[in-house]
């Protein structure tokens, strides 16, 4: 996104922009949640611009605007900018404050190189000098010797500003980067997030000779849920699956919300047999609880997920496990959903 956009929206024109994006969102009965007003501002205040491109390409092609679509283009067209923004503040911040030090460093060095020439001074002084000399020598001293103690309090003081300024700056990059690694919606990882660590566990089961394996988890029937009860109750079914898959799932497993109702989950040094319990484990305990809405306390009944659950082969690539994980998660949705498919029990994707 241009800056250049961002400036319009924070400018004069900007209500008349938001009042576009309003009557556009209508237009294509798009509904004015946070996320599609972020998203529509930006399509008008820029028509021509890759965001722009990629909803009219969208719309035209007849695909519905659900969340997920607004979720996946906000993540693609819009919070980049602003990490990328909080990075380089983050950045800018902590050069001034290097700078600040190294000034104040070279200030001290500098009195102590002008304390080192009184020193001599007064060394040679005192060999050569007669006593009233000598006298005015130890004044001087004394008075510069102050003078050096008063510059290294202030540069010590200087020193400790600094390093908490230095670890709050370090909590903030840290904070940013949390925030462009995890979803939203459930705070597991996100798809960014998982990708990585993908591959970095995949190198590190090449290097060690160890298991690895990869499952896809995907809710049933998500849809007719959403349908009957609405996306909002929707988004709360989503964070309780999200729940316990990453309770079960906690490190060093590795659970993804992967995208809309699909959730990725890695097992560094587990076999098939290990996994496959562990898959086992999430899908009875998501199915065997009965679900109410909390705004009404209607039951929702329970719902089910499906899984697929592939073992690394030795060097395979990234993107050939996740599609065995995928084909064996189809399978299991063939199979009557519910349950849990490995691919070694398949015999394409074995
Ligand atoms: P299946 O058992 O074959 O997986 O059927 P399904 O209905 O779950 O599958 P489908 O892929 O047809 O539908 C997925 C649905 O998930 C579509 C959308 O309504 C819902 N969904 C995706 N992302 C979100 C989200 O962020 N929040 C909510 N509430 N629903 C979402
Ligand atoms: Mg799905
Ligand atoms: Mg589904």
């Amino acid at each position: 996104m241009s800056s250049d956009v961002e400036v319009r929206l924070r400018g004069p024109g900007s209500y008349d922009l938001a009042r576009k994006a309003v009557a556009a969102m209508e237009q294509h009965s798009i509904w004015p949640t946070a996320v599609n007003f972020e998203l529509w501002t930006h399509v008008v205040a820029d028509p021509q611009g890759p965001l722009a491109k990629e909803i009219e390409r969208i719309i035209s092609g007849g695909e519905t605007f659900t969340d997920n679509v607004s979720d996946e283009l906000a993540a693609a067209y819009l919070p980049k900018a602003k990490l990328n923004e909080q990075i380089r503040d983050a950045g800018d911040a902590l050069s001034k404050e290097l700078v600040s030090v190294s000034r104040a460093i070279q200030s001290a060095q500098k009195s102590s190189e002008a304390y080192g020439e009184t020193l001599a001074t007064a060394s040679r002084a005192m060999t050569e000098g007669s006593e009233s000399d000598l006298k005015s020598m130890v004044q001087t001293l004394q008075s510069a010797t102050q003078q050096v103690q008063k510059q290294n309090k202030s540069l010590e003081t200087r020193l400790s500003e600094s390093t908490a300024e230095v670890v709050r700056l370090k909590e903030h990059l840290e904070q940013v980067r949390r925030d462009a690694t995890t979803d939203g919606l459930t705070n597991l990882s996100n798809r960014k997030a998982f990708d990585e660590e993908l591959e970095r566990a995949c190198e590190e089961a090449d290097a060690q000779a160890q298991d690895l394996c990869l499952a896809v988890i995907d809710i049933d029937h998500f849809k007719n849920f959403n349908d009957t009860w609405g996306h909002q109750t929707g988004d709360q079914v989503l964070r309780y699956v999200a729940s316990v898959i990453g309770r079960v799932g906690a490190p060093p497993r590795f659970a993804a919300r992967y995208g809309g109702e699909e959730f990725a989950l890695l097992f560094p040094r587990e076999n098939a047999d290990i996994a496959a319990l562990v898959l086992e484990e999430i899908r009875e305990e998501v199915s065997s609880r009965m679900l109410k809405r909390r705004s009404t306390n209607d039951d929702l009944g329970a719902i089910t997920i499906s899984a697929g659950l592939a073992q690394r082969r030795p060097d395979e690539s990234s993107h050939s496990l996740m599609e065995r994980a995928d084909t064996a998660l189809y399978a299991s949705k063939r199979g009557g959903r519910n349950c849990v498919t490995s691919a070694e029990s398949i015999p394409d994707a074995a």
